[in-house]
C-alpha cells in the first residue's frame, strides 16, 4: 500500500468531501470506512442545505458551503437529487415575525437573497400550512440534497482523482506515523483527518463532543402536496437547548414526491432504536402546522446522531498536542450543508493556504477548552 500523504478516517459526507478535496490538490489520499460509504449520519440526515445564522461563524461556514453546492449541482448524478426548492422559516404569530424581520435585515445586509411572505403570501405558496400563520422568511438560495448518494460521488471523484478506499475496516487508534486498523494492518501516513462523526471521541481523547439522536419520518408519495423546506421558527430554540428533549416542525419536499418529517433532539439516548413517544410528539407538531398531514401515510421512521460541540460550531484543523492529526468532526445538525466548506477549510489548514473564511472560530482547541 506503502504511505499515503493523508489518510481520512469514515467516508460519511465530510469525509468523502475531505477525500476527494485531499485528492484534488494532488495529496496521495486514504480514505477509511468500515460500514457502507455514507451510512452513517449522512443517511439518517435531512440533507437541507441551509444558510444559518446563530453567529458570524455559523453563517460564514453555511454560506460559504452553500455557494460551492451550486457550483457543485451541475455536476451531481442525478441520484444526488439537488433541488433548489428554497426554505420558510415559518412565524406563527406576530412574536415569531419580529425573528422573521431580524432575519430579513440580517441576510440582505449579507448580501443573501431573502424575501418576507406575509400570511396571505404564505397561504397561497404552501395551501396546505394551517390557515391564519403570520408570515415566514423565504431563504431563496437553501436547496435540499440525497445525502447517501452525494457521499458516493464525492468518494468516487477522490477514487478518480487517485484516492485509495480502504472499505470494511474501522481505524483503531491513530499514532505518529501510522494508524492501525481492526485487523491489526497498519495504514502509514504522514497526517490523518478524523472525520468519523460522533464516534470522533473514541480515537482522540478528550474532545467533547456528544451524540444527539434524531428522528425522522417518510411518507409515501404526495407530489405537490408541498413547494420548499420549510421549518417553524421555533426550531431555532430546539437546536439550542442543550438539557433537553425537544422537537421542531420540519419539512421537505423529496423530487420522489415524498415528504421527509421532523424533526426531534435528544441527549444522553445512545440507543439507535425509534422511540415512538418522541415520533407521536414530532407529528403532533408537524399536523399543528398541516393539519393535512394527519390523511398522509408515513412509511418508514428512524433515527441517528448528530456530533454535537458544546458551542454548536464543528471542529476542524489540527488537533491540540498531536502534529499529524487533524479534527473536521462536531457538524451537528449541519454536516450536510457544511460539509463541503469544511473540505475546502480542512484542505488549506493541511496545505498552509489562506482559507476563504477566516479558520480561528473552528479550531479544535476550543472544544478542548470547552470541556465539561
Ligand atoms: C435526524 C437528522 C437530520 C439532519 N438533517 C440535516 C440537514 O437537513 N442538513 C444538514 O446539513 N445536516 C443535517 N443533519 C446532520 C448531518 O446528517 C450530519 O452532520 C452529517 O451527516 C455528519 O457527517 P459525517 O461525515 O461527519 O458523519 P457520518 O455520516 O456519521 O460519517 C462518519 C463515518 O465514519 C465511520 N466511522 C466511525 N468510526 C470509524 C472508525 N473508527 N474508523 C473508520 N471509520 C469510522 C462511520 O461508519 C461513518 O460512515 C441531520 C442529522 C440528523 C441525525
Amino acid at each position: 500500500m506503502g504511505t499515503f500523504d493523508v489518510a481520512v478516517v469514515g467516508a460519511g459526507i465530510v469525509g468523502t468531501a475531505c477525500a476527494r478535496e485531499l485528492s484534488a490538490a494532488g495529496l496521495r489520499t486514504a480514505l477509511i470506512e468500515p460500514g457502507v460509504i455514507g451510512g452513517g449520519a449522512t443517511a439518517a440526515g435531512m440533507g437541507h442545505i441551509a444558510v444559518m445564522d446563530d453567529s458570524e461563524a455559523q453563517f460564514a461556514l453555511t454560506r460559504y458551503s452553500q455557494l460551492l453546492w451550486k457550483e457543485l449541482a451541475d455536476r451531481l448524478p442525478a441520484d444526488g437529487e439537488y433541488l433548489p426548492c428554497g426554505a420558510l422559516w415559518i412565524a406563527a404569530d406576530e412574536t415569531e415575525m419580529l425573528e422573521v424581520y431580524r432575519k430579513q435585515r440580517y441576510y440582505s445586509q449579507r448580501e443573501v437573497p431573502v424575501e418576507i411572505l406575509d400570511s396571505q403570501s404564505l397561504a397561497e405558496a404552501e395551501p396546505n400550512l394551517r390557515l391564519g400563520m403570520a408570515g415566514a422568511l423565504l431563504a431563496r438560495e437553501d436547496a435540499v440534497v440525497y445525502p447517501p448518494a452525494v457521499a458516493r460521488f464525492l468518494a468516487s471523484e477522490a477514487q478518480h482523482l487517485g484516492a485509495e478506499l480502504i472499505l470494511g475496516r474501522r481505524v483503531a487508534t491513530i499514532g505518529d506515523d501510522a494508524a492501525t486498523l481492526d485487523d491489526g494492518i497498519r495504514i502509514r501516513s504522514r497526517s490523518f483527518v478524523v472525520a468519523n462523526g460522533a464516534g470522533a471521541p473514541s480515537l482522540v481523547t478528550g474532545l467533547n463532543i456528544q451524540p444527539r439522536k434524531g428522528h425522522l419520518v417518510i411518507t409515501d408519495r404526495y407530489p405537490g402536496f408541498v413547494q420548499h423546506q420549510m421549518i417553524e421558527l421555533g426550531y431555532l430554540r430546539s437546536a439550542h437547548a442543550m438539557d433537553s428533549d425537544s422537537v421542531a416542525f420540519n419539512i421537505q419536499p423529496r423530487p420522489s414526491g415524498q415528504l421527509l418529517i421532523g424533526s426531534s433532539r435528544q441527549y444522553g439516548s445512545d440507543h439507535p432504536a425509534v422511540d415512538n413517544a418522541v415520533v407521536s410528539r414530532m407529528l403532533q407538531r408537524a399536523f399543528e402546522y398541516m393539519p393535512g398531514l394527519r390523511k398522509l401515510s408515513a412509511i418508514r421512521a428512524w433515527t441517528g446522531f448528530r456530533a454535537a460541540t458544546k458551542d454548536k460550531l464543528p471542529v476542524i484543523g489540527l488537533c491540540p498536542g498531536r502534529e499529524n492529526v487533524y479534527l473536521a468532526t462536531g457538524h451537528e445538525g449541519l454536516g450536510i450543508t457544511t460539509s463541503l466548506g469544511t473540505a475546502k477549510l480542512l484542505a488549506d489548514l493541511l496545505l498552509n493556504r489562506t482559507p476563504a473564511i477566516e479558520a480561528a472560530p473552528y479550531m479544535p482547541d476550543r472544544s478542548y477548552a470547552l470541556h465539561g
